[in-house]
């Protein structure tokens, strides 16, 4: 990029018209199926002063100017974008996951050292069944972004009227349904895809018990993993998958570093001054604006630590900071 400049936090705040879905020739022949974005490490922020008490000047949104927000293509984020050589289309929509999470490499002396080598920020969507499974990769030593795996989710136990009536009231009014009709597949097919990609990043092992290596999911709140996985794990029939025993809830930590609490993810934004990017309830959106309040609590030193654990017999979950939030207000859904 050429230069840099702040973007006004009008033309950010509540920007979430994706009224122009892309449009796809054939959604499932696509030379681009298997290309993953390779990693970016192009650091281009700048920081502005912050609200905050905590720390100054720690904030990470800055954009080129020669370069406005623009909303993700959903086809290129789960590998089925064809219309990478239209220009009018690259016009329209971000094809670089990376674009909204770069950080200021100030930052990176001031950080503390973490225990854990990488971050995985989950924002799963869907209330009766899973519709959206977005996971951030994230370097928790130089607070970079790695990698993304993004995919909608097709329900397997809701009649057709009833899946058709929850996408078109969900995504239908941000734009995004039919996108979501034509990519979402079943959670079956998404986990056995999750695992050859944690496979690709060395973040797991199946022959070593299954459970994530150097890595931890972190999430905004514990409904994603203490609830939602394993219920549709029940639903599609399969076991709960080992890697999915621990998590970091963001808010947790929020709240035992800062001292303060934060109820969701647009409080902690608010209270750190950061504005939020694309559309609130869309899973990618949203984890790219939790993986942006990670990157500012990374930056201000605060230790990614597991907050709760799921004992493998029992199945009871174990929260293991003293000081959390124990009442959250019930997590906004579908
Ligand atoms: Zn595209």
């Amino acid at each position: 990029m050429a230069y840099l400049t702040r973007i006004p936090a009008g033309r950010i705040f509540g920007f979430c018209s994706r009224s122009i879905s892309s449009p796809i020739k054939n959604p499932f022949v696509s030379s681009t199926l298997s290309h993953v974005p390779s990693p970016k490490f192009t650091i281009t922020a700048q920081f502005s002063s912050s609200p905050s008490p905590s720390s100054a000047e720690t904030n990470t949104q800055v954009f080129s100017s020669s370069n406005r927000w623009r909303p993700m293509c959903l086809y290129y984020t789960q590998g089925k974008c064809t219309q990478m050589d239209d220009p009018s289309h690259l016009e329209k929509f971000n094809h670089d996951c990376s674009r909204d999470l770069q950080v200021n490499p100030a930052l990176i002396e001031k950080k503390c050292s973490q225990d854990l080598d990488f971050l995985l920020v989950i924002d799963l969507e869907g209330k009766v069944e899973i519709l959206e499974f977005p996971v951030l990769l994230m370097d928790a030593k130089s607070m970079r972004f790695v990698d993304f795996f993004h995919r909608f989710v097709r329900p397997t136990k809701m009649s057709e009227l009833a899946v058709n009536r929850y996408i078109e009231g969900k995504y239908g009014e941000i734009g995004v349904d039919r996108v979501w009709h034509d990519t979402a597949q079943p959670f079956t097919e998404v986990i056995q895809q999750f695992e050859a990609w944690l496979s690709q990043h060395n973040l797991w092992e199946k022959e070593k018990g299954g459970c994530l290596t150097r890595a931890a999911f972190v999430t905004c709140g514990n409904w994603d993993l203490k609830t939602k996985v394993p219920q549709q794990c029940q639903v599609s029939g399969i076991k709960l998958p080992p890697y999915f025993r621990e998590w970091v809830n963001l808010k947790d930590v929020y709240l035992n570093f800062y001292g303060r609490e934060a109820r969701g993810m647009m409080s902690m934004m608010k209270q750190l001054g950061i504005p939020s990017l694309g559309c609130h309830h869309l899973g990618i959106d949203d984890s790219k604006n939790i993986a942006r309040v990670l990157q500012r609590m990374l930056a201000d030193g605060a230790l990614m630590q597991i907050t709760a654990k799921r004992n493998p017999e029992s199945q009871k979950v174990e929260f293991l900071f003293e000081n959390r939030i124990e009442h959250p207000v019930r997590r906004r859904q579908a």
